[in-house]
């Protein structure tokens, strides 16, 4: 700091002419000497900015090199000529730091586009604008002389405001940002500006005096930039910029330029102002209109490349980017009140389309299901392709059941032909449905379950699948699950949907199943795979039993009177074993005035294995008190046929096991066949589930059986959905009449 000051002069030295000419010669231009060897070793270090450190050196040597030819040559002359010889280096210094400064930039950018020359030039006009107002123009007003004195007065500022100019133009470029390389390289070139700009005033005034404080300001200027070249390759290199952006850091110093120029402008209008300075200001003003404009190229160039990024080549739907952004913003909405579901969708039979007919048709097929899906969605519902032939559907604001009728329609739809090079191709598809926030709560975590839904809907061959949380996995969960039903029992979360089932002669409903639901309050709509295991843990089946009933009968007498359509439902083996449960259910019809007809009671074969004597007992009382009764899922056990004749019952349900493949497989529709006859001559009526469709319904009614129930005629449904299905819905006719 002492060395500074006394190099300087400003800090007490000792007086003498030897003193005098140590300080001019030896220390002041000992800090111009240590500044070009610092960049000299910068240049070396660093090879990228090699040109702008080896042309800073330059700078700081030419400088040495006028200090030299003042002190030693000029200055002892007395009265020494201007311009001299001195000037010349002075003014040569200029071009090497112009060098520098395009060398740092250069390694700072990439690829220069448009809007960075036009910001570039921005800065460069509105820098300039502002310089010639103030710089140039006073200048001028005090230049006088020969030629040659007056080429030089101008020398300096012009070549101040082509660095000045220069400057803001790289830094209109780079925009805001931390780069202490060029934050220091700047700041050294701005102090040394400031330094001339006081001095010329000085100068021109003639009150200058050498050794004064104003030779700080140049040394301070050396020191930044030697310590810029020290530091310059310290960490990591500056990033090389070549995307577009936009945002205050880029426009802050073009609309400064802007900005400046119209001052410029505004205070020298009508005045007596340089028409250079004018034209500049003007310059700068249209380089920033040509500027907006470019900005709203690119910005919407980069819109149409975020549009592509998002869109499936093949078929111009969203693509899996796109569909898990939508996913992201929907799954963060989505409450347990309100929830979001995802359809994955998954084609059967693609692979071998593709392999018969080649990708072409295979490619045909593909760009048929957007606009076949078309009316399956609602806006705000998003239809993406996730790749091969998957596919999914995102729908806000919908819940499990709503999102499982969809996945229906969806079915439905995509089960339609697809006419591919003149052949009319039948495709499947398998769809997994879950739902978010529960069980899912995050993107992810909804696909994964959609996933696996869609999987187990690929295995079994049912078209839908609903993500169904493994019931047996973790026994902490079961536990939980039991405590929380008997909560569910009271607070009335337990629920029923009802399946339509239609006569196979005429389409006709002639009854419907009442399957349970748990309304869940955090994990969701839950099937009885999940319910039936816990309640039966738990003991609470007969509760539950008591609840579907209550529920079923409820709805039943909700349409007796318009519609005599019966309710069936489901017993469990406990139920069947439950000697109060004749009385329960004759006090139950009689509550609601509904007559023993409207209600079935549906059991499967191996209930009544148990206590085969009591279970007996309790269907006979059923069955005098007037409830029909039904055998569930016949097929699935292992009595034979002849057992039936034992079966205290109305009614027999094949399971879909046996019903599914008729229309392939003439094994199987023997088997039905033969049932069939047998049923009949015991007096039961037949019912056929799953009944997926109609193709298959078609052959179950040929074969005999007398009742339809399954997807292929209506999925289970809340009990507002059914009433508008009973009013309006018929099936076409299934059985070809004889
Ligand atoms: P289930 O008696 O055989 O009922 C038919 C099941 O098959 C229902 O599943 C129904 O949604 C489904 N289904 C109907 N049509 C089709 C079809 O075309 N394709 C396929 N793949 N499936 C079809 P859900 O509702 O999950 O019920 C499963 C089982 O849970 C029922 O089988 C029944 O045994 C039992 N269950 C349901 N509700 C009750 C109840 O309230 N009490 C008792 N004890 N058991 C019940
Ligand atoms: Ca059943
Ligand atoms: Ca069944």
């Amino acid at each position: 700091m002492t060395l500074a000051l006394f190099t300087t002069g400003v800090g007490s030295r000792p007086d003498g002419a030897a003193w005098a000419s140590a300080y001019d010669l030896v220390l002041y231009n000992a800090v111009y000497v240590g500044g070009a060897v610092v960049c000299v070793l910068a240049a070396v270090r660093h090879a990228a900015e090699r040109l702008a450190w080896a042309s800073l050196a330059l700078a700081l040597l030419l400088s040495v090199g006028g200090n030299l030819a003042w002190t030693l040559v000029l200055a002892p002359m007395g009265e020494p000529p201007y311009p001299s010889v001195a000037d010349a280096f002075w003014i040569a210094y200029f071009l090497p730091l112009y060098v520098a400064l395009i060398g740092l930039i250069r390694t700072r950018v990439g690829r220069f586009h448009t809007s960075m020359w036009l910001d570039g030039g921005i800065g460069a006009l509105g820098a300039t604008a502002v310089a010639v107002a103030l710089l140039l123009e006073p200048a001028l007003r005090l230049t006088e002389g020969d030629l040659a004195t007056v080429v030089t007065n101008l020398a300096y500022p012009l070549a101040d405001v082509v660095l000045l100019a220069l400057l803001v133009a790289v830094s209109a470029i780079l925009g805001v940002r931390r780069d202490h390389t060029l934050l220091l390289v700047g700041g050294g070139i701005l102090v040394n500006l400031a330094g001339d700009i006081v001095y010329l005033d000085l100068a021109t005034t003639g009150v200058y005096v050498e050794g004064g404080p104003l030779d700080l300001t140049w040394l301070g200027a050396v020191v930044m930039m030697a310590v810029a070249a020290h530091r310059s390759d310290r960490g990591t290199p500056p990033a090389r910029d070549t995307d577009t952006q936009v945002g205050w850091r880029v426009l802050a110093v073009p609309m400064v330029c802007n900005l400046a120029s119209l001052a410029v402008l505004g205070i020298g209008w009508g005045d007596q102002m340089s028409p250079w300075a004018a034209w500049c200001a003007i310059g700068c003003v249209l380089a920033g209109v040509g500027r907006t404009t470019v900005t709203f190229r690119e910005v919407r160039a980069l819109n149409e490349v975020r549009l592509e990024a998002r869109t499936d080549e093949l078929t111009g739907l969203p693509n899996r980017r796109a569909l898990l952004e939508a996913a992201r913003a929907v799954v963060a909405e989505a409450t347990t009140a309100r929830p979001a579901a995802l359809l994955l969708l998954d084609l059967d039979g693609f692979k071998e389309v593709n392999d018969s007919l080649g990708h072409g048709a295979g490619d045909e097929l593909l760009c048929q299901v957007g606009p076949r899906l078309a009316p399956a969605l609602r806006p705000g519902d998003l239809l993406a392709r996730l790749g091969g032939d998957e596919f999914a559907v995102l729908l806000p604001a919908t819940d499990l059941v709503t999102a499982a009728d969809r996945a229906g329609v969806v079915d439905e739809l995509l089960r339609q032909p697809f006419p591919v090079e003149g052949i009319r191709l039948h495709v499947g598809v398998s769809i997994g449905v879950s739902t978010a926030p529960v069980p899912a709560d995050d993107v992810q975590e909804l696909l994964r379950c959609a996933d696996v839904a869609m999987y187990a809907a690929k295995t079994d061959r049912s078209g839908v699948q609903v993500y169904v949380p493994d019931p047996g996995s973790g026994s902490s969960e079961r536990l939980r699950t039991m405590e929380e039903l008997r909560t569910a029992l009271v607070e009335g979360e337990l629920d029923v949907h009802l399946q339509p089932q239609v006569s196979m002669d005429d389409g006709r409903v002639v009854g419907c199943e009442a399957l349970l639901r748990w309304n869940h309050p955090t994990r969701g709509l839950l099937s009885p795979a999940v319910v039936l295991p816990a309640a039966e843990q738990a003991g609470l089946l007969r509760p539950l039993t008591d609840v579907v009933l209550d529920r079923s009968l409820d709805a039943v007498a909700r349409w007796w009177d318009t519609h005599r359509v019966p309710v069936s439902v489901n017993l469990a083996a406990a139920n069947v074993a439950d000697l109060d449960l004749p009385a329960k259910v004759a006090a139950k019809l009689a509550q609601r005035g509904l007559p023993p007809e409207a209600l079935t009671l549906e059991l499967v074969e191996d209930t009544l294995m148990s206590d085969p004597e009591r279970g007996r007992t309790v269907l006979g009382q059923l069955r005098r008190l007037g409830v029909r009764t039904s055998i569930d899922d016949y097929g699935t056990g292992y009595s034979s046929l002849a057992y039936l004749r034992h079966l205290p019952a109305d009614e027999l349900k094949l399971d879909r096991s046996l019903t599914a493949d008729v229309a392939r497989d003439e094994r199987a529709a023997a088997i039905v066949r033969h049932t069939a006859a047998l049923a009949h001559d015991l007096g039961l009526s037949l019912v056929a589930e799953g009944v997926e469709d109609l193709a298959t319904g078609r052959r179950l009614a040929d074969l005999g059986c007398d009742v339809a129930q399954g997807y292929g005629i209506a999925r289970p449904m809340p009990l507002a959905a059914f009433l508008g299905w009973l009013a309006g819905e018929r099936t076409e006719r299934l059985r070809t009449p004889v």
